[in-house]
């Protein structure tokens, strides 16, 4: 025998009940966002390697390391996508969208690649839902997008949800202010964990993260970003909050937050579930007014986040998995009746019921069983003596005429 081949490590087959569960979540998406007003939109699986290059950051892990690029010759380099906000802003470039009533409102349900590590909750292809909001850079956009994720979660149950709000401010207050805590960094590097004095050049706000007890204390006391904000930045910012408190959403401030990508710009946020182990992150997001000048477009706000598929359903209960009704089970007692079975269900199928027929060249016996194990409501039995019809609610069973077999299931009421 050949070696058996296997899927690539980082990834999975979907079936069963994950399949279903997917489905499920996929319903409460559209269901959620596509009654706050957003439209689907589907983007090729590869772009220009340039798109995420510029969009998401030359110095970003995802651009430096993760990237699963094609090479198309001299010419053309292609990658298949990590994140889907540079797509869906080239789309709207593409498309002239600026022309439609702004914001444009769209929705995403798509895999991604990015070269990782795997490990649980983290995949080398990965399906997320995301949002964009595209057009407008009022602070209601950014409450808006924040609570359809957290209504989402909601309605799929997902456990120990905490969700953390910041602004990161204007791209020139973030330099001063990095300034500001480099020399901070530098005043206090006796205290701090030499990898976090290693890295005070190219990284200062990595500090935040650390776990050295040292280092922990001098950020006690180190600037925050949301203290330099503008006057303008910090208003925006409180409009944001504001609105969230009216609209019930639980959050915390976290002054430290850092989101992975170079664009945002203002708000950002994360959404985190404790039922998960360390990859606790569930979708994240925040505004990226300066992308679409990045990627070649007119100064245009935008706001948007993404959800890790396979982080919500680790993190939700699974639901009581229903098996799909079945009406009525085609049966027959001989291969000469084969034919006619065949029609019978294909009717059945075209009046809207749901109808199997025996394909496994089962015995009667075998295919009453089927039938049982299947739920089915009927069972139409083609043999010698015509057709009959069982009820398997009451167990009655009668012969009918066969033109008259989708009278008698019709509605599934008793023969
Ligand atoms: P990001 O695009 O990095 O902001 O990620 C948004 C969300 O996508 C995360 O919160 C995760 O739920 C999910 N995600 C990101 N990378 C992976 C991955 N490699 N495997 C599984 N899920 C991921």
């Amino acid at each position: 025998m050949s070696p058996k081949i296997q899927a690539p490590r980082g990834t999975f087959d979907v079936l069963g009940d994950d399949a279903l569960r997917r489905t499920a979540l996929e319903a409460h998406a559209r269901r959620i966002l596509e009654r706050a007003g957003y439209a689907r939109i589907e983007t090729p699986t590869f772009e220009a390697t340039e798109l995420f290059a510029r969009g998401v950051g030359e110095s970003t892990d995802v651009v430096q390391k993760e990237m699963y690029t094609l090479d198309e010759g001299p010419s053309e380099s292609l990658t298949l996508r990590p994140e889907g906000t540079a797509p869906v802003c080239r789309a709207y470039l593409e498309h002239g969208m600026h022309k439609l009533p702004q914001p444009v409102k769209l929705w995403y349900l798509s895999s991604f690649y990015r070269r990782e590590r795997p490990q649980a909750g983290r995949y080398r292809q990965f399906t997320q839902i995301g949002v964009e909001a595209i057009g407008s850079d009022d602070p209601g956009v950014d409450a808006e997008v924040i609570l359809l994720l957290a209504e989402l979660l909601e309605a799929v149950g997902a456990r120990g949800l905490r969700l953390r709000v910041s602004s990161l401010g204007t791209p020139a207050t973030r330099e001063t202010y990095r300034r500001d805590l480099q020399d901070y960094l530098r005043e206090h590097a006796a205290q701090l964990s030499e990898e976090v004095r290693n890295r005070i050049d190219l990284n200062p706000l990595r500090a935040f993260d650390a776990d050295h007890e040292g280092t922990k204390r001098v950020m006690a006391g180190a600037p925050l970003l949301i203290d330099h904000l503008t006057e303008e930045d910090r208003e925006h910012f409180s409009h944001v909050c504001a609105l969230l408190d009216v609209a019930g959403v639980a959050y915390e401030v976290d002054p430290t937050l850092v989101r992975g990508l170079d664009y945002y710009t203002r708000t950002v946020f994360e959404m985190t579930s404790d039922a998960l182990g360390a990859q606790s992150g569930v979708g994240g997001g925040g505004r990226y007014d300066g992308l679409m000048e990045v990627i070649g477009g007119p100064p245009t706000p935008g706001m948007g986040w993404a959800a890790g598929v396979e982080r919500i359903l680790l993190s939700s209960p699974p639901p009581p998995v229903a098996p799909a009704p079945l009406d009525l089970y085609v049966a027959y007692a001989a291969p000469e009746y084969r034919k006619a079975a065949f029609r019978l269900a294909a009717d059945a199928r075209r009046a809207g019921h749901a109808a199997r027929l025996e394909l496994g060249g089962r015995s009667l016996k075998g295919q009453l069983k089927q039938a049982d194990r299947a739920g089915a409501r009927f069972v139409a039995i083609l043999g010698e003596e015509g057709t009959s019809l069982k009820d398997m609610e009451s167990g009655e069973q009668k012969t009918v005429e066969a033109d008259t077999v989708m009278h008698h299931i019709r509605g599934g009421k008793a023969l």
